[in-house]
């Protein structure tokens, strides 16, 4: 009996190592396949860089501004027909979506690519320059795109390892349009966009020369500015130059609009908080010797909170009735939100970080302050979390010319960093919702 118990208990002494033993191994198996995975994106991606070169050459020399993207639109689906995802063209007039399922059910997230270019000559000494006159992809969209394309290549290929959809989103417009009316991201979510599937979070990044190649940088909430465009018309009175008591200076109640509108900055709001109001065009007169009778302004105004931009919008108003009284011009004044600010989610950002870091090493990972450009990616990420990082495109001891300038020449290693971040990103994110 004695015995028979002694035996009894290393029999079960056994069955609960041999189970603790499996467990753990599954465990460390759980881990390595997650660090296979980094391995395997980083074999496949580092094997498609002619490809992903070829691409951006041919993306960059044949650049589209804000909804006129036809070519790139087309060339982008046939790409992703090839790739056997399910495209759909003409969203928002060139916009293009494909959804790639994976074999196992989980979340469906979105990973959004810009495709338009800038009125930009090109500047550059690169073989592949731009060919379409006048135009650029000054804004690193082709890379952009790039990162996209081959983010979506690799992963139509580990499908078996997928747990759940992708949707690859190609945008037109994110510059915004002239006349302030929405851009591109805003017009893909008012067509359904982030429906069928439903998105429940996307992904973007944006190339940024501050930052050598092999970083990126981010930070948690508000990352990119709420951009909104003023257009003010000053009416005034014409009268000879000579005598200006007979008319009303529209150029004089302009300028004095301008050098008061800095107060809003310096003197309204409170210090603590970011803001930027410039007037970026001021248009009026006729000749030397006469009164102008009208002066047409632009100007831009960027700030990280809507109370900051509620208040300036009155405050630009005031100063105009301001002027109206003590002047007597009369007013047209249009304020118009472009895009709100790009705001990262907690849960994403904190996860991401984790991840980048153990990609790119620690100190790779910057975590930056908020940025007073602005972005449409806004536009997600106010309707559902959202993640959006500036990848490093700079080139370590050379100085870069920034985006927007006609000799904006990214590092092209980015077209290797781009893919595998984002498609990382996009594994960790399935992952944590299954
Ligand atoms: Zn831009
Ligand atoms: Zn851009």
């Amino acid at each position: 009996m004695k015995q028979n118990k002694i035996i009894g208990l290393c029999f079960l002494f056994v069955m609960v190592s041999v189970l603790f033993f499996s467990y753990d191994m599954e465990l460390n198996a759980g881990t390595a396949n997650k660090d296979d995975i980094y391995s395997v994106l980083k074999q496949k991606i580092e094997g498609i860089q002619p490809e992903a070169l070829k691409v951006r050459h041919h993306l960059h020399e044949f650049p589209e501004p804000c909804f006129k993207e036809n070519e790139t639109s087309k060339y982008i689906a046939q790409y992703l027909r090839k790739l056997g995802l399910e495209v759909t063209e003409g969203i928002a007039g060139t916009g293009v979506k494909a959804v790639l399922k994976g074999a196992k059910p989980g979340r469906t997230i979105g990973v959004r690519a810009d495709m338009d270019a800038l009125p930009i000559t090109e500047n550059t000494d690169l073989e592949f320059q731009s060919k379409n006159n006048g135009f650029m992809h000054a804004c690193g969209h082709d890379v952009h795109m790039t990162n996209g394309l081959m983010s979506a290549r690799i992963l139509s290929e580990m499908k078996d390892k997928i747990h759940g959809t992708i949707v690859f989103i190609f945008q037109p417009c994110e510059e915004g349009t002239p006349d302030g009316s929405p851009s591109g991201a805003d017009r893909m979510i008012a067509e359904g966009v982030l429906e069928n599937p439903k998105i429940e979070a996307m992904l973007g990044l944006h190339v940024m020369p501050d930052y050598p190649v092999g970083t990126v940088a981010l930070r948690e909430g508000p990352l990119m500015a709420n951009v909104a465009s003023v257009f003010i018309s000053i009416l005034g009175k014409a009268s000879h130059g000579a005598l200006p008591h007979q008319g009303v200076d529209a150029i004089y109640a302009a300028s004095m609009a301008v050098v008061q509108f800095q107060a809003l900055i310096s003197r309204m709001k409170d210090p603590n908080e970011r803001a930027v109001l410039t007037i970026g065009k001021m248009d009026g007169g006729v000749r030397l010797n006469v009164i102008a009778d009208r002066v047409d302004m632009e100007g831009t105004v960027r700030t990280f909170s809507f109370e900051v931009q509620d208040m300036i919008r009155t405050g630009i108003e005031n100063i105009l009735k301001g002027l109206q009284l003590s002047l007597g011009i009369t007013y047209e004044y249009r304020f118009e939100n472009s895009s709100r600010y790009v705001k990262n989610d907690a849960k994403m950002t904190q996860m991401v970080l984790g991840l980048f870091k153990k990609i790119l090493g620690e100190s790779n990972v910057v975590i930056t302050e908020p940025m007073t450009i602005g972005e449409d990616f806004s536009a997600y990420s106010h309707k559902i979390p959202s993640l959006f990082f500036f990848l490093g495109v700079g080139t370590k001891g050379k100085t870069m010319e920034k985006i927007h300038s006609p000799g904006f020449s990214p590092d092209e290693k980015a077209l290797y960093y781009g893919p595998l971040l984002l498609t990382s990103a996009a594994f960790e994110m399935l992952d944590a919702g299954h």
